[in-house]
């Protein structure tokens, strides 16, 4: 088997693993880089791989990191299965086409600026109706169920506690006969006692690890001090006439903040003092809105708490004062009105989306306070604020950052690095090697550094496009995918010059053999004439080259 990594390497975005056996390709996640603009280019590069060649994918879960170039990789040929979980399915239902809307709009912006210095226009990464489109290869399929895929690849999900749908994915690999090789991938891991979720699946073996470690340099505190936190910022901001503005991730993080206020209301509404129900608490997200939506309707991914107060009658995702907007002009009116209120948005980076209207709202007022509650990725608005830049541009205007920037990691959804370490000793039977992605450097290096001295297991860190051989105890370098640069209509010809080889032989073989029985000459002689002409086109092809090859030196 050969594993190639083709993205999270040494970073956290744009997670894509290629695994190849005897007979078989596949990916898991086809994910989309986010970040500064060089990283955010890495999405319009070709793919490693031929994405006719794979026969099916395996996604983690719904995040646009895992799963958003998926209608990229179909738009280029792409026709196999999509397997995930059925929450991971809803909410890419919902996540992929916004994200089409998003690359429509921003390419649209983009265009604009190269149409006035006279650049060519780009296309977007892909629309709305292909993201659409794509959600049709889409498989759903169970926790914790085994699936054959094919003779040498089974499956199976188990649930990974990081949002709605996610997973840990388990793959045995049988390439021979009685020899069989398990890879595990913990997709995004989760943190134990998180709200709604579950907790991460205690896996019991593997040959062989890919593990995240986006949180791997750092030690969450507990979410209870956050919660705690936050209501305090809240009561402060309020009180100097300020907003609170969180951006969210749509899925999962903004539940989180919504389930934790939902607790803390139900508990204060008891009290005497009921002037902090009077605080407005708006979810300015059309896309939370519809997440929030299909985590109603999927309550088998709950945890037992969550399950009892849905039976004891309490929605765990709303409350006395929690206003859902979904119009453009509601999110306006939240701007113009002038009593302090909390705002939920997103994109969680503030790469998109409202949260940017709310930024540029609210990042000059002294009294508004920003909370961030989730990963930042290194070049992304979110993240120059969160390290304390003091001006920001925000659709074109430079904006005075004067409101109170504060973070919340203990909202996090990811596992830190202690949580990591605990989940891979849990391991009965230890894998031989891991290979660490998905994390900043430090953060790779911090993970692999611990793993090796607590739990004694070797690891490896993947550059990106580096392949590996995996042949039963070894792991041995396979060299590296590059980048296709040639264009799309050379790669076409490729292939079509293939496809004629594989029609063209056996015929030629059977045409030797029957010689003389009198085959069609008419026909025999349109074909004759059809490859002069082809020869005489690439003849010209080469002297065309040749001559440009000329004129370059
Ligand atoms: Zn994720």
């Amino acid at each position: 088997m050969k594993i190639s990594f083709l993205g999270a390497t040494k970073i956290v975005t744009g997670s894509n693993f290629l695994v190849e056996t005897k007979n078989t390709k596949f990916l898991i996640d086809c994910g989309m880089f986010q970040g500064s603009k060089s990283i955010n280019r890495m999405n319009y590069e070709p793919f490693r791989f031929n994405p006719k060649e794979i026969d099916f994918m395996v996604l983690s879960h719904a995040h646009i990191d895992h799963s958003g170039r998926v209608p990229k990789l179909i738009k280029e040929g792409f026709k196999g299965d999509i397997y995930s979980t059925k929450a991971t399915v809803d909410l890419c239902s919902i996540m992929l086409p916004d994200s089409g809307h998003i690359q429509e709009m921003e390419n649209e912006w983009d265009n604009r600026k190269r149409r006035r210095s006279g650049e060519k226009l780009r296309e977007p990464l892909y629309t709305l109706k292909e993201a659409e489109e794509s959600l049709r290869y889409f498989k759903p399929v169970l926790y914790d169920q085994k699936i054959e895929l094919n003779e040498e690849v089974t499956l199976r999900f188990r649930d990974a506690g990081h949002i709605l749908g996610s997973s840990i994915i388990e793959l045995w690999i049988k390439e021979e006969e009685g020899k069989e090789t398990k890879l595990v991938f913990s997709g995004d891991l989760g943190r134990r006692d998180r709200p709604i979720l579950k907790d991460p699946y205690l896996i019991d073996e593997a040959d062989y690890l890919i593990v995240e470690s986006t949180y791997g340099n750092k030690l969450h505190h507990p979410s209870e001090d956050d919660t705690k936190e936050l209501i305090s910022i809240i009561n402060t901001t309020v009180k100097r006439g300020g907003n609170v503005v969180i951006p969210s991730f749509a899925v999962e993080r903004a539940q989180d903040i919504i389930y934790e206020l939902n607790k803390y209301y139900t508990a204060y509404i008891k009290t005497e003092d009921q002037d902090f129900l009077n605080v407005p608490v708006y979810v300015d997200s059309p896309l939370t809105v519809s997440a929030t939506e299909i985590f109603l309707r999927n309550p088998d991914c709950f945890d037992e708490d969550t399950l009892n107060l849905i039976n004891i009658g309490n929605n765990p995702l709303d409350f006395y004062n929690l206003k859902y907007t979904r119009t453009v002009e509601e999110s306006r009116q939240l701007n113009i009105s002038k009593e302090s209120k909390v705002i939920i948005s997103a994109s969680g980076m503030c790469t998109a989306g409202r949260i940017k209207h709310h930024l540029k709202h609210n990042l000059w007022r002294k009294e508004s306070s920003i909370v961030f509650v989730g990963y930042q990725a290194k070049g992304t608005l979110g993240r120059r604020i969160k390290e304390g830049e003091k001006v920001v541009k925000i659709f074109g205007e430079e904006i005075q950052v004067n409101a109170e920037i504060c973070s919340l990691e203990g909202f996090s959804g990811h596992a830190d690095r202690e949580g990591i370490i605990q989940w891979i000793k849990s391991f009965k039977n230890k894998p031989k090697k891991i290979f660490v992605v998905h994390g900043e450097e430090d953060a790779i290096e911090e993970v692999s550094k611990k793993i090796k001295e607590e739990l004694n297991i070797i690891t490896h860190i993947p550059e990106l496009g580096e392949s590996l051989s995996i042949e039963g105890e070894s792991v041995l370098p396979g060299g590296r995918l590059e980048i296709d640069r040639r264009s799309k209509e050379f790669r076409e010809i490729e292939e079509n010059i293939e496809k004629v080889k594989s029609i063209f032989l056996p015929t030629f073989q059977r045409l030797e053999y029957g010689a003389n029985s009198g085959t069609n000459s008419e026909k025999l002689n349109n074909i004759k004439n059809k490859l002069i002409e082809i020869q005489k086109d690439i003849l010209d092809l080469n002297m065309l080259l040749a001559d440009s090859k000329k004129r370059g030196k």
